[in-house]
Parts: C-alpha cells; structure tokens; sequence
C-alpha cells in the first residue's frame, strides 16, 4: 500500500465501525426521537437502535470474513428489522455499498468511498430525493465530496474520514432551515423549517463512526 491508498480496509475494520456505529446510535438514540418529534412520529432513535443493535449481532453470531460481508448482513438486518423509512433507506446504503465491494478480502479507502457511494446513489433512487430535500442525503452527500477531496490530496484514511464526519456534521446543522420535500416531515410544509433533520444527523453519527474506528487504528 502507498501513501495515498493508506492501511487496507478490512472485515474487522467494518466490524469494528458496526459495533462504534451501534455504540453511536444506542448513546444518541434519545436525541434522535426528540429530533423526529416536531417533524415525524418519534420513532428514529428507536428505530435506529432496534436496527442496528440487530444488525451488530447478526455480525457477532456468524462474523463475515470480507468488509462487503459485514455491511451486506447489517444491511439486511436494517431492512427486516426497522418498521420505518429509515430502515430500508439506510439497509439500502449498506447493501449497495457491501454488493460493491465484491468478495475482496480488504480494500483501499477509495474502494470504500466508491463503494459508499454506490449506496448513497441507492438511497436517492429508492426514496427519490435529491440533496436539499432535508433528508440523510444531506449528510451523507457532502461527506462523500470531503472524503474524496481528502483521500485526492494524500490524507490517510483517518484524515480522510475525520473530514468526512466534519462534513456530515456540518450538512446535518443546514439542513435547519430547510423545508423537507421527503418523507413525513413533507406533509408539515413550511412547518419543517427551523428542525433538523433526524436522519441527517443519524447519518453524521454513521460517518463519525468511520472516523472514530480509523482513528484508533492509527494510533
Ligand atoms: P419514519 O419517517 O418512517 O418514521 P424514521 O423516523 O426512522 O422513519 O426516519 C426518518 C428519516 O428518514 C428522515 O429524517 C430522513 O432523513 C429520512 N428519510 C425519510 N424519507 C426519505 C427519503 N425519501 N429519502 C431519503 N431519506 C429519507
Ligand atoms: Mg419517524
């Protein structure tokens, strides 16, 4: 591996972002409803608890040996597991991006970012929003650009995704003064202005996650 590809990404680098994400996702699980009440039903702490504490399991059970295993079996978990949008939404992503990545026992960052990409591509298909509709979309869209404007300039992968989770970070907080055009929080109309959204934010939690794995690697 050169300079510019870093370490390999590997199965138990996708276990270990799985188990941080899950972490993650139980800690703000809370704040999460709270963001889903004013502009949805106050499910997606709960929903994304439920999905991914499965997700976690169904990975400890019977552990994939490729990274594109592991986010193929959270990915189904997501999808049969969470009753609500996210489910499939963020199933979706991970399904996408594991089917991309092949039988490949590890890859590079770039290979990872190529592959999270396709996933992104997925959601947008299946729930038809574009960037600016006040959806996860919005997080996770310019954490891909910051990843690969990182990874072009010779970041390591923990740069790499220290600056992704920054850019998700920041595209949560836009989304505030957004109007949603997807999902529940489409029927308030000009009442979702002023909330962000709750999958924006859950999606910055994801993509930290990458970053908080990568990070203890290095060190
Ligand atoms: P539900 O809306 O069914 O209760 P959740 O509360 O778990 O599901 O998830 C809501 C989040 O899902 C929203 O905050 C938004 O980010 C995301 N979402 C909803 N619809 C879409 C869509 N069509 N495309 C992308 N993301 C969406
Ligand atoms: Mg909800």
């Amino acid at each position: 591996m050169n300079a510019s590809t870093g370490s390999p990404v590997d199965a138990a680098f996708l276990r270990r972002w799985l188990g941080a994400a899950t972490a993650a996702v139980d800690r703000e699980a809370e704040h999460l409803t709270q963001l889903d009440s004013p502009i949805g039903d106050a499910d997606h702490g709960s929903n994304m608890r439920r999905g991914f504490l499965a997700a976690r399991t169904a990975v400890e059970q019977d552990p994939p040996d490729t990274p594109g295993g592991v986010l193929i079996t959270a990915g189904r978990q997501l999808i049969s597991t969470v009753g609500g949008a996210s489910g499939p939404l963020y199933g979706t992503l991970l399904r996408r991006a594991g089917k991309a990545l092949g039988d490949e026992p590890a890859v590079t960052a770039a290979g990872l970012r190529d592959a999270l990409r396709a996933g992104a591509d997925g959601v947008a298909q299946l729930g038809g929003a574009a960037p600016g509709d006040k959806t996860m979309l919005d997080a996770l869209f310019p954490a891909l650009d910051a990843l690969t404007g990182a990874l072009g300039a010779g970041g390591s992968v923990a740069e790499a995704f220290t600056a992704a989770a920054q850019a998700a970070d920041e595209g949560a907080k836009a989304t505030i003064p957004l109007r949603a055009r997807k999902g529940r929080a489409s029927y308030l109309g000009e009442r979702s202005m002023g909330h962000q959204d709750p999958g924006a934010t859950s999606a910055a939690l994801l993509v930290a996650a990458f970053a908080d794995t990568a990070r203890e690697r290095a060190e």
